[in-house]
């Protein structure tokens, strides 16, 4: 007993992570081009006084929901099983936007972090607002609302910042509104996107202003990433009706870049891929076609037949009256617009430029500067720093 205990404290010992938090900011749709349009809040001080790369290379597909549980775990959405915002599992039915962390199939970084005995904390991340397994998150704010404000947010983070030293968090992950859902009503070009970004721009810089006056950033090394990138898209591809029309039994889940089919009936399989490959601006795969590296092949949630399109086309499953200009979810690695940013700033951190990075690279990075050990599960690496 007296060894295991001995072991123990040294475990906990050789893992605690230095007096340093890590704070990431994911901004929902924040291609990588939009930083450079603005010259006077808080990215143009990231960009000068910090490290910028290239862009943040997303997973596929490039949608809300598999970009944030990936920059948690480290892992691509085949693995963590988040397959976009809304999927559907043979075993297990449908999810759609649901706040249970027990659909994600991998570990996230704070769920791996409180296991060591460090508090993390939580404002508005997917899969953060309930447990994971049994392990709980120490601070977390939920229900997701998008009508909180980013003063808010600032507030609390402030708030978590300035905690005495055995009950801060050394992780704080949040959400921020980006310009996702102005560019999808709106599109990329619009004057009102615009206007987003520089609320965003404006709102990094308070923080960054406010982390100064309490004179935090000796201890604070802040990450800023996106989602996804966004692009304008033009033409709509009802795969239901499609479906309909030759009268095949299926359910559907259809995301703006991938649909998955699961036949009621599998005799049905050659008929439903001749009536799919009607749509010249659809590629229809049976499940056992798709190429291991998309990172698509999951047990219970890839469809018997899976639909793949590209910008300026979109999936959508049922008619819609007014349809957005502004999409993502496309192969980051064909359509360019959807690669995201990456910054960080503030405790070791110089100026530097680097290259593309990952977003499964944000998670194993996160522990790396935390001086804690990074998980074998991780598929991204560690990004370089310095
Ligand atoms: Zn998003």
């Amino acid at each position: 007993m007296k060894s295991i205990l001995l072991a123990l404290l040294v475990f906990s010992i050789s893992v605690f992570p230095e007096d340093n938090i890590v704070l990431v900011i994911s901004m929902d749709g924040l291609r990588h081009d939009f930083p450079e349009k603005l010259q006077t809040g808080g990215f143009s001080l990231i960009s000068s006084k910090g490290l910028k790369a290239e862009s943040l290379v997303p997973v596929y597909q490039s949608t809300t929901y598999p970009g944030h549980v990936s920059i948690a775990t480290g892992v691509h959405p085949d693995k963590h099983g988040i397959l976009h915002n809304s999927f559907y599992d043979k075993k297990k039915g449908s999810f759609s936007y649901s706040p249970d962390a027990s659909w994600i199939e991998a570990k996230p970084v704070w769920a791996y972090l409180e296991e060591r005995g460090i508090k993390t904390a939580t404002y508005f991340w997917v899969g953060s607002e309930t447990d994971w397994n049994g392990i709980e998150i120490t601070y977390s704010k939920f229900p997701f609302s998008s009508r909180v404000s980013e003063e808010e947010k600032i507030k609390q983070i402030l708030d978590w910042l300035s905690l005495p030293d055995d009950e801060r968090p050394r992780l704080i992950m949040t959400w921020w509104h980006g310009i996702d859902s102005t560019a999808h009503k709106y599109g990329i070009n619009n004057k009102k996107t615009m206007q987003s970004l520089i609320q965003q721009d404006q709102h990094l810089l308070d923080l960054i202003n406010q982390i100064k006056d309490k004179d935090l950033w000796k201890n604070v090394t802040l990450i800023v990433v996106s989602d996804h990138g966004m692009t304008d898209i033009s033409n709509l591809i009802n795969i239901n009706e499609l479906l309909k029309t030759s009268k095949i039994k299926a359910k559907s889940s259809i995301g703006p870049a991938i649909g998955h089919i699961f036949l009621e009936d599998q005799s049905d399989l050659q008929k439903a891929m001749k009536a799919l490959k009607q749509n010249k601006f659809i590629e229809v795969k049976r499940k056992n076609e798709i190429h291991k590296s998309l990172n698509l092949l999951h047990p219970t949630r890839t469809g018997d037949i899976v639909v793949l399109t590209k910008s300026p086309n979109m999936l959508v499953s049922r008619k819609n009256n007014n349809p957005p200009i502004g999409m993502h979810g496309y192969n980051p690695e064909v359509n360019k617009d959807m690669e995201g940013i990456f910054f960080a700033y503030g405790n070791k951190i110089k100026p530097l430029q680097i290259g593309k990075v990952h977003q499964v690279d944000v998670a194993p990075t996160i522990l790396s500067i935390l001086n804690v050990e990074i998980p074998k599960y991780m598929e991204g690496k560690k990004i370089d720093l310095n």
